[in-house]
């Protein structure tokens, strides 16, 4: 077992990764970072940020020395990186486990071979794959294999002509094209996983996106005992397949009553940060756990909960027909006892940027929902 004083190191500097440095350092441990970015939010909150890019081998080797293990907050981290750190410490999740997340055609692939249920898919890497998909996969989505978030990298087709210029538009990068499925709503399942192959899985939230970004997450879905618990299942499949150590969101689709897999994040996830308020353990402090080969701590809820997003646009205002950069009005927020406000430190705020967000937890579901929609137009 890792014990504290000692430090762990964390791939990626974002808002997943500041609340990672947060738990450590409740629990007693200090966290180097590794993100190019100088400005990152948990780099700014570490013991150390190492702000170089994540095949800088110099960087890593310093990392290797300075840490006692490595985990990661960004699924995109290069899979030869965690494959390098793994030869002088312990690297949760591994690299195997983290690339399948990171390309979709893997990703699908690995859902198919292991019996999963995934919704209907062609992998399209040349014109010629796409001329040779079904029909039956129109209207679809093209979605880019790599590096796609928050819905970029994707393109709604109608027919295979639009599908094709999408595809040239993505500069003929390897693509999956997956139908569009009638969605009745959308669930994810949170878990941590520990060495031993324990695993604690959060209460499973409904998520609401809004312009493929996720908008709202609510504890506890609306889905029947029976779906929560099959998504519960399958998400615990997921990682037992992939063997993974650390904590796994998999995201799912509900069409015509039925569960479908859409996708997994090798790390914790944004529908998760309601356990930051609304559970014994949270989805970062299970991270840590798991990294460093300690007990799991209970994933149960103590209250109803609604987390809301809060994205850059509402720094923007208009007035008198200008547009104007401000703050927004916090305290309008803090007016609301059972709501805890979280911001991420980012430097500037754009449009879809995710800056921060709030949970409001209660007993009832139904008041939870009013009290969050009514804080939320209060903030614009
Ligand atoms: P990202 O990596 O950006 O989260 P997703 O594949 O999860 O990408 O897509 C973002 C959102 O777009 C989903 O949460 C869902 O609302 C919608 N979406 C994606 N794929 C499909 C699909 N095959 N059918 C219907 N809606 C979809
Ligand atoms: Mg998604």
């Amino acid at each position: 077992m890792i014990l504290p004083p000692a430090t762990l190191g964390m791939l990626g500097g974002g808002q997943l990764g500041r609340f990672f440095v947060s738990a450590a350092h409740e629990m007693g441990y200090k966290v180097w970072v590794l993100d190019p970015d100088p400005h990152s939010p948990a780099g700014q909150v570490a013991e150390r940020h190492l702000a170089a890019a994540y095949d800088d081998y110099a960087a890593l080797d310093e990392l290797a020395q300075g840490c006692a293990a490595i985990t990661t907050e960004f699924e995109n981290v290069p899979a030869d990186t965690l494959d390098y750190l793994a030869k002088f410490l312990p690297v949760r999740p591994a690299a195997a486990a983290v690339s399948v997340c990171q390309n979709r055609i893997v990703e699908k692939t690995f859902l198919q071979d292991n019996g999963l249920p995934h919704g209907p898919f062609a992998a399209i890497r040349s014109e010629a794959d796409l001329e040779a998909a079904s029909a039956g996969l129109f209207p679809g989505i093209l979605k880019v294999a790599r590096f796609g978030y928050d819905g970029k990298g994707q393109a709604v087709v109608n027919s295979r002509e639009e599908a094709l210029a999408a595809f040239r538009g993505f500069k003929g990068e390897a693509c999956v094209l997956e139908q569009k499925l009638p969605l009745d709503y959308e669930v994810s399942v949170v878990l941590a996983r520990d060495e031993n192959g324990k695993v604690a899985c959060f209460p499973v939230g409904e998520n609401q996106h809004r312009k493929g970004i996720l908008d709202v997450s609510i504890v506890p879905a609306r889905a029947s005992a029976c779906t929560a618990d099959s998504a519960q299942e399958i998400a615990e499949r997921i990682a037992e397949k992939l063997g993974y150590i650390g904590t796994l969101g998999v995201e799912f689709f509900i069409s015509r009553g039925r569960l479908v897999v859409n996708e997994m994040a090798p790390r914790p996830h944004n529908s998760g940060h309601y356990t930051l308020d609304a559970c014994v353990t949270d989805q970062f402090e299970q991270q840590v756990r798991a990294l460093c080969g300690q007990p799991l701590g209970e994933a149960r809820a103590h209250s109803a909960a609604v987390m809301v997003n809060i994205l850059g646009d509402i720094w923007y205002e208009e007035k008198d027909g200008v547009e104007h950069y401000r703050e927004p009005d916090w305290s309008k927020l803090y007016a609301v006892p059972n709501l805890k406000l979280h911001l991420y430190g980012k430097h500037h705020a754009r449009p879809g940027r995710k800056m921060g967000h709030f949970t409001v937890i209660g007993e009832d579901s139904v008041q939870v929902q009013q009290a969050a929609m009514a804080a939320r137009a209060a903030i614009g």
